[in-house]
């Protein structure tokens, strides 16, 4: 498929991806909705004000021309459909409109080295899953108990817990480590301070589209309705602060000081060639969460940190999106089953992405199991927790036969607090 934007296979941002984002030209301007086209963006605000997106029809009020995506998010899948459909076409190699318009590909073709890029919606809510078996069987051998690692409603719960929206943070903002109350080893009484054991989570999350009204739940087999697209997410977390502070309502200001998030927004029908079958459910879940179809997706996920003495980053964990044992139309129904109501930019984050072999694992507190193991890094410097200066990067990407449909990637670089 390709574009008259010729992109190498290994690019993230092919025609077959078409991600959306917010930018503002760096020679100013107000800030409006994007798609990612290899190293360019494609002004959409442009084109609906030229007329060049009827996909939409007669929108009463720009849906491009938008600080934000919510507006977007919020018209639903078939308008979606179509204005996905509309600008793979202007982008196609054999659409004469755009390619043979010097002048209009000028105003409309930014390079994205030439724009700021902003977070992409007003996230009005955050929740955050534990949907990987082996980072839950992970954290509940080093948290709790070894021999009894999974709570029993695990197999039957999608457990999450309602986050923090107002510290979402886009990629490249640095990472103050927080203070915080914690325990230390060989105290019995706490400590206020800098968190000794300052973490990464490597995750996705996706954006909704549609919500629904308080009291009438998604039913899962409409959820591919309500999901409009994902981003790499990083959750910060703080274990020492962590550890002390979850007994008895869970995460609080462990996870809250920051969460990163890529900037660009992978749409579901992007992803769609990549459905593949995910864990075996057993126990079968309740009728309320048994879905039609595949629902896992083949997204590779890597995990990379650089500290100030190297040269180059290093790849510390390799996983994939596969291995997520509950799905993410699991985790919408779910949300939504007791009445609550979901809203447009709502952001749902799958919890750590952690595979079967050691080196799958999405965070350091499993990569280095509770500290007991540190990792070596080329320069011989040894980490068990982040160090001030460490720059932590996520990506991913889909691969597909010649082409990727990639996430981009988010980093975020440690500053300490003096
Ligand atoms: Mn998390």
């Amino acid at each position: 498929m390709p574009s008259f934007i010729a992109t190498p296979p290994n690019h993230p941002f092919p025609l077959q991806n078409l991600p959306y984002g917010v930018f503002s030209p760096a020679s100013g301007g107000p800030r409006r909705v994007g798609v990612a086209i290899g190293d360019y963006v494609l002004d959409l605000a442009l084109l609906e004000e030229v007329g060049l997106l009827s996909a939409l029809g007669q929108a009463e009020q720009p849906i491009f021309a938008q600080p934000t995506l919510n507006a977007f998010m919020a018209l639903g899948y078939e308008a979606w459909q179509r204005v996905r459909g509309a600008v793979q076409h202007l982008l196609h190699a054999s659409t004469p409109t755009l390619r043979d318009n010097a002048a209009l590909r000028q105003r409309a073709l930014l390079k994205q080295s030439e724009v700021t890029l902003h977070l992409p919606a007003i996230i009005g809510d955050y929740t955050d899953f534990y949907s990987s078996r082996e980072h839950a069987t992970n954290v509940g051998a080093m948290f709790r108990d070894p021999d009894n690692a999974l709570l029993p409603n695990w197999l039957h719960v999608p457990i999450g817990y309602h986050g923090r929206s107002s510290s979402i943070v886009l990629d490249g903002t640095p990472i103050k480590r927080p203070w915080g109350q914690f325990l230390p080893s060989d105290a019995d009484t706490p400590r206020f301070g800098p968190s000794q054991e300052l973490d990464f989570e490597l995750e996705l999350g996706f954006f909704v589209g549609p919500g629904n009204p308080l009291g009438q739940p998604i039913a899962v087999d409409d959820a591919h309705r309500h999901i409009f697209g994902f981003v790499l997410v990083n959750d910060w977390s703080a274990r020492d602060i962590q550890r002390w502070e979850y007994r008895p309502l869970g995460p609080f200001l462990g996870k809250n000081f920051a969460t990163s998030i890529s900037p660009w927004v992978v749409p579901l029908a992007a992803l769609e060639p990549f459905r593949c079958p995910g864990p075996i459910q057993s126990p079968t879940p309740l009728p309320y969460l048994q879905a039609n179809g595949d629902w896992a997706f083949d997204i590779h996920l890597e995990a990379r940190l650089q500290s100030e003495r190297m040269g180059e980053p290093v790849t510390l964990v390799r996983t994939n999106f596969r291995h997520l044992y509950w799905r993410v139309c699991q985790q919408l129904a779910h949300h939504s089953s007791g009445g609550c109501n979901m809203r447009p930019g709502d952001l749902l984050a799958s919890g750590t992405i952690s595979g079967p072999t050691p080196d799958s694992f999405g965070s350091l507190l499993e990569l280095t199991w509770g500290g007991k193991r540190p990792l070596s890094l080329p320069t011989g410097e040894t980490r068990t927790y982040l160090a001030d200066g460490d720059r932590l990067t996520l990506t991913g990407w889909a691969q597909g036969d010649g082409y990727r449909v990639g996430l981009g990637t988010v980093t975020g670089k440690v500053i300490g607090t003096v």
